[in-house]
Formats: structure tokens, sequence, C-alpha cells
């Protein structure tokens, strides 16, 4: 199974895939956890991407694009996975394709997260809270103003992406201001379906 998770931050992307791939045993690739792990082991790409994440931009199509070829290149992906974060960009969307076309493989679904954009920044800083609370490291793009500078960037080169997939009859939306749980049950109904 090849899934893509598409929804703005703080939409419930990372929570779901992790459900997925609990149930169904494929890895999830997210690009922006991947990024935060090379801007932790200091590698060439993190010192890239450090400061453009912390301003809450997004890093070149070119990293992003190549990290993930890299990443589905490795054994875990054969049975699939779910893409969490990417694409972001029409670029990279069609990048993907072409990634996908050279291995002959096909994506099978593309799962959008619909929010109430206004309830997203009141989510963000009680993700922040609940990981200072259990004692674990606050994302540092986790902070109300660069949350909205995250917004903007996906609202202006991310949006694109679900209308380039739903033109191929692909997408299917699931309502993400639902309980976390129903949620999870919406996404199981529709791969069922
Ligand atoms: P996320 O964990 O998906 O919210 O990503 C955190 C940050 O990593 C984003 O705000 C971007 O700076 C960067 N990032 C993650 N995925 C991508 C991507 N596909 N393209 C560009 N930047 C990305």
């Amino acid at each position: 199974m090849r899934l893509i998770f598409l929804g703005p931050p703080g939409a419930g992307k990372g929570t779901q895939a992790a459900r997925i791939v609990a149930k169904h045993g494929i890895p999830q690739l997210s690009t922006g956890d991947m990024l935060r792990a090379a801007v932790a082991a200091q590698t060439p790409i993190g010192v890239k991407a450090k400061a453009v994440m912390y301003a809450g931009g997004l890093v070149s199509d070119e990293i992003v694009i190549g990290i993930v070829a890299d990443r589905i290149e490795e054994p875990d992906c054969k049975k699939g996975f779910i893409l969490d974060g990417f694409p972001r960009t029409l670029a990279q969307a069609e990048a993907l394709d072409v990634m996908l076309a050279s291995k002959h493989l096909e994506l099978d679904t593309v799962l959008e997260l619909k929010v109430d954009q206004s309830k997203l920044v009141d989510r963000i800083v009680k993700r922040a809270e609940e990981a200072k609370a259990a004692g674990q490291p606050v994302r540092k793009d986790d902070d109300p103003e660069v949350f909205k500078t995250r917004l903007e960037a996906y609202n202006r080169d991310t949006a694109v992406v679900s209308p380039y997939y739903a033109a191929r009859g692909q997408v299917i939306e699931i309502d993400g201001m639902q309980s976390v749980d129903d949620v999870t049950a919406a996404i199981e109904k529709a791969l069922a379906g």
C-alpha cells in the first residue's frame, strides 16, 4: 500500500500516519522527521535546512526530493509506505511521479485531512504544552508566530498538491476536526472501501 497524507501543519498527519504504521506494518516517511534528524546530526543537509525550518519556510525541492528518493530505495519500503509531509509543492509531486514510474509503482490513495485552519494555532500551542509536560523536546517551529508562517507556506505552495491528485480521482477527504480515534476510524474505512 502506497499512501500520501495531505493537510496543513497541525492537521494530525503524523499522529494518524503512526497509527497506520502500527496497523498495516508499512513505514511512515516523514520528511519533517528526516530533516529534524539531519539538523540534530548536523549533516550537510541538516546544516542547510536548519534556518529555513526554524523560520517556518520550506526546504528546497532539490534537497527534499533527494531525501525521499534515497529513502524509498530502502528494503522496508518494498511493501509500501506512507508519505507524511511530502509532496509539499507541485515540483515535488511531479518528481514523485517520476520516481514511482521508474520503479513501475503506483500510488494507491491520497488521504487529505480537512481542518478548520482558524483552530490550528490552538492545536499547535497545545501540542507544544503537552510535549513539554511529558518531558519531550518541543519543536522549535511549534511557536504561534512561526506556525503562522508554516500555514502561509502551506496555502501558497502546498494547497495546489491536492487538486493535482484529485484530477486523477485519487484523493479521499477525511474530516480532521473529529476526535483522533474517529479520524483513525474514518481513515480505516476509506482504506477498506
Ligand atoms: P513537518 O514536520 O512536516 O511539519 O515539517 C517541518 C518542516 O520541515 C517544514 O516546516 C519545512 O521547513 C520542512 N519540510 C518538511 N517536509 C518538507 C517538504 N516536503 N518540502 C519542503 N520542506 C519540508
